[in-house]
């Protein structure tokens, strides 16, 4: 048989690569994204108790009620903006869908999306599988910032995406008030639809809040939000998302959902909505993370790695020019494999395959498994 693939240069997601070999070497794991620790007993015993109480057949193709309230109330209490829960908010089988179906939904052959590289990986396949035409933009490195010009002069009459990611994986950084502004500047009257990923939402460090789309009435008109509960509760194999967007768009978002999942897991969505109930699940996230964020750089404060900075996200960059040549591909195998280190290089979110010898390492971890990869990082 011949297959004509749409996607002729994909591999295997790095994230899977990296934990695989994490498992045949035995390494301790901060490659890919996922706490190794269980979420609150209380959420798991309301999973049980919808289970156990008949909540195990289709869910509405929009999601529960009672959850959307939840995501409208978390945007009002967050950014004070207002969606409506039966037209303006769809829960989703996670994040890495919900973007998808954004391309699906909205980008025709040739149309042209902007990314910004380093870009969390699922982006490109979804707009080349559609036929839509990846324009990728470097952040400016090392900060990772936007350059607004270079965004401008990539914007034309084909520009029908934007997709931005705040705060950033690979990256651990934010984006500003400023950089915000200038992205609403940019998209004013133009049909271009932003595309928002605020997984880690509540996760932005140093008493400085979240840069939300939901922020900037501009910006809300013409954006779709995606976030994701895996970041939020520890629950990243639950799989649970959601999308939130202006009854327009969220009405042709919808067309193209209600054939690709159409409902998602019922007894967990009930589950998420009584846990959320209580504020402070989600706004006491950034202070759980800072701790750890701040022990480990302490921890491996005296490594010869350059600690980049982290203002969200569950991810430390290290630059390591001061202790290998080695490609950053290469460096991460031979740390998992000889050190039992995992970690995940950064060249891989790049179209040319940028190398500024930096790995990323996951500290959503429990203190005695960051003790024991910041002895592996001082040994280096
Ligand atoms: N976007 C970003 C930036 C992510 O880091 C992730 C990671 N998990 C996702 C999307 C996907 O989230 P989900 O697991 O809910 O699909
Ligand atoms: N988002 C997670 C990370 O960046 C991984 C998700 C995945 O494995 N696809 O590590």
């Amino acid at each position: 048989m011949q297959i004509k693939s749409k996607l002729p240069n994909v591999g295997t997601t790095i994230f899977t690569i990296m934990s695989g070999l994490a498992r045949e070497h035995n390494a301790i794991n901060l490659s890919q994204g996922f706490p190794d620790f269980n979420p609150d007993q209380k959420l798991l015993d309301l999973a049980s108790k919808y289970m156990n109480t008949g909540f195990n057949q289709y869910a509405p193709m929009q999601g529960v009620l009672p959850l959307r309230e939840r995501i409208s109330e978390i945007m009002q209490t967050c950014y004070r903006a207002s969606f409506n829960p039966d037209t303006e908010i769809t829960v989703t089988p996670g994040a890495t869908y919900a973007i998808y179906t954004c391309v699906a939904a909205f980008i025709n052959k040739g149309d042209e999306v902007i990314v910004f590289e380093p870009c969390y990986d699922c982006y490109t396949p979804a707009i080349e599988v559609h036929g839509g035409i990846v324009v990728p933009v470097e952040l400016q490195y090392p900060g990772f910032g936007i350059d607004w010009n270079l965004v401008k002069s990539k914007v034309n009459s084909k520009t029908k995406m934007i997709i931005i990611n705040s705060p950033n994986n690979p990256c651990g950084t934010t984006l500003t008030e400023n950089d915000l502004k200038e992205l609403e500047n940019l998209v004013r009257g133009k049909n271009i639809i932003v595309v928002s990923d605020e997984v880690y939402e509540h996760m932005a460090f140093d008493n400085k809040p979240h840069q939300s789309a939901a922020l900037y009435p501009g910006l809300r008109e013409q954006c779709i939000i995606v976030s994701s509960f895996g970041k939020t509760v520890h629950t990243t194999g639950w799989k649970i998302g959601y999308v939130a967007a202006p009854k327009e768009l969220m009405n042709e978002w919808r067309k193209v959902h209600q054939f690709l999942v159409f409902a998602v897991n019922h007894p967990l969505q009930m589950a998420l909505a009584e846990y959320l109930t209580d504020k402070s699940t989600y706004l006491e996230l950034k202070n759980f993370y800072q701790n750890k964020r701040d022990y480990f750089r302490k921890l491996i404060s005296g490594s010869r790695f350059i600690i980049e900075p982290c203002t969200g996200t569950y991810f430390q960059l290290l630059n390591y020019k001061n202790i290998s040549n080695e490609k950053d591909t290469e460096l991460a195998i031979r740390l998992t494999k000889e050190n039992k280190l995992a970690s995940i290089p950064l060249s891989v979110f790049y179209t040319n395959k940028t190398d500024n010898k930096l790995l990323r390492f996951c500290f959503a971890k429990k203190e005695e498994t960051l003790e024991k990869a910041a002895e592996i990082i001082c040994s280096l």
